[in-house]
């Protein structure tokens, strides 16, 4: 039996990229899984495959009634939610003299309100239950400064502190919170990094989805019971 069975988890951003190597994950360990894209055609394709186990919903994790509709499809076809994932995230690079307010606004919208929203929209449930496990993906830039990623980084630093402030706000109610921050991953939104980029750090090259979904899949498991405000590196050492 996986560890994960019998729970109900929301992936946003699954339609591919991590968040389909997450999806793939859980179900694989037992979940069933809404997921959660505005990539309607690769997103339904994800789940189309994942058959009984997953269902995949238009969200789009800025907007509040989207969300809703999201959490009431996760109790029609599957019952209560369990998980979390709050993978979605847009990139955005310049100088932040060059990077224009409504880049700087959107970027902050989906990487960090997007999360927030996610948070607010689950929370009843699990506190009905009694527990709960929400992950948010981070990044790298959210543990360090990086040159051209000024919104990227702003946000990816937020959701690292609101990851600690959700733990402390939630964990008298069983839910957990914790932030991954990934390194340099093969997603399309990498897509130009090759391993020789990477050749600097302790593990020289660039990591696999399926890496970031193996801690994802520990965090929201009972393995990780203990865990909650933490923020992991899954970063091949990018960031010692
Ligand atoms: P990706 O671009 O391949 O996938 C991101 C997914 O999020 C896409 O399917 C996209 O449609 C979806 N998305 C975008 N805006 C959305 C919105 N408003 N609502 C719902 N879904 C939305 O990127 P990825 O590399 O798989 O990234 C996943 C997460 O990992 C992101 O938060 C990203 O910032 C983070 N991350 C990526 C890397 C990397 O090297 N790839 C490194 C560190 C962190």
């Amino acid at each position: 039996e996986g560890r994960l069975e019998g729970k109900v988890a929301i992936v946003t951003g699954g339609a591919r990229g991590m968040g389909e190597a997450d999806t793939r994950r859980l179900v694989a360990e037992g979940a069933r899984v809404v997921v959660g894209d505005v990539l309607d055609e690769p997103g339904a394709a994800v789940a189309a495959e994942l058959g009984d186990h997953a269902v995949y919903t238009h969200l789009d994790v800025t907007d509040e009634a989207s969300w809703a509709a999201a959490v009431d499809l996760a109790h029609e076809r599957f019952g209560p939610v369990d998980v979390l994932v709050n993978n979605a995230g847009i990139l955005a690079q310049g100088r932040i003299d060059e990077t224009e307010p409504d880049t700087f606004r959107r970027v902050l919208d989906v990487n960090l309100t997007g999360v927030y929203l996610g948070i607010r929209a689950v929370t009843a449930d699990m506190a009905a239950a009694g527990h709960g496990a929400i992950v948010n993906i981070s990044s790298a830039a959210g543990l360090v400064g990086m040159q051209g990623l000024s919104a990227y980084s702003a946000s990816k630093w937020g959701v690292r502190g609101l990851t600690k402030c959700a733990a402390l706000d939630l964990g008298h109610l069983g839910i957990r919170v914790n932030s991954i921050h990934p390194g340099a991953i093969r997603t399309p939104m990498a897509a130009g990094v090759t391993d020789e980029a990477m050749a600097h750090q302790a593990l020289p090259r660039v990591g696999e989805p399926s890496e970031i979904a193996a801690a994802v899949a520990f965090l929201v498991s009972d393995d990780a019971s203990d865990v909650t405000g933490a923020e992991l590196a899954v970063d091949g050492g990018m960031v010692l």
